[in-house]
């Protein structure tokens, strides 16, 4: 074995190792996703406290984790049509969380049919949990609002809602995971 073998073997040898020490780690697919969300309990989501750690994530890492309908309404601000959608007549005592990150937003007891085709709320569970930003689109001024941990497009806020607060919050169900109070999975 000659010196440029040796060396062209040394070579080798050593961008391998390199390689494989960069390697990326698993992407996070939509299962993996789901099955952070499917592990919040009621308990725990109720007992989540203030937290003001953004979730950062990259289109692609969006891509990876949530179906084209829940991307397209997540983080291209769409609309999922009335009626057809998973929480509207859904009445179970629970809480619904952030199908992007998990934060939860709204408890079952501000539920209440507001006839409109989509899940409406008169309040969030706390105020930081969303954000307000005003949206001029089609020609109409509303109020969006935003998961105030993932930044990521929810619905939007009408002041013709019931008291005590008079405020309908008209969330898309592609925007939300329902945790029931009572585990009957046991
Ligand atoms: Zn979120």
């Amino acid at each position: 074995m000659t010196i440029r073998t040796l060396l062209l073997l040394f070579i080798f040898v050593i961008s391998s190792v390199a390689c494989k020490s960069q390697s990326r780690t698993p992407a996070v697919t939509q299962h993996d996703h789901e099955q952070f969300l499917n592990q919040i309990t009621y308990i725990s989501a109720m007992s989540d406290t203030v937290n003001n750690d953004k979730v950062v994530r990259t289109e692609e890492e969006w891509r990876q984790r949530l179906s084209s309908e829940e991307y397209r309404v997540l983080r291209n601000h769409g609309t999922e049509l009335p009626w057809a959608n998973k929480y509207n007549s859904h009445y179970e005592v629970g809480v619904y969380l952030c199908k992007g990150c998990g934060q939860p937003l709204f408890h079952s007891e501000t539920k209440y049919n507001s006839r409109s085709g989509w899940p409406s709320y008169w309040a969030p569970i706390r105020e930081d949990v969303v954000t307000e930003k005003e949206d001029r689109s089609f020609f109409m001024v509303r109020t969006e609002i935003l998961c105030s941990r993932c930044d990521s497009h929810l619905g939007h806020v009408f002041d013709d809602g019931p008291e005590p607060t008079g405020l309908r919050y008209c969330m898309n169900s592609a925007a939300l995971h329902f945790v029931p109070e009572v585990d009957d999975s046991k």
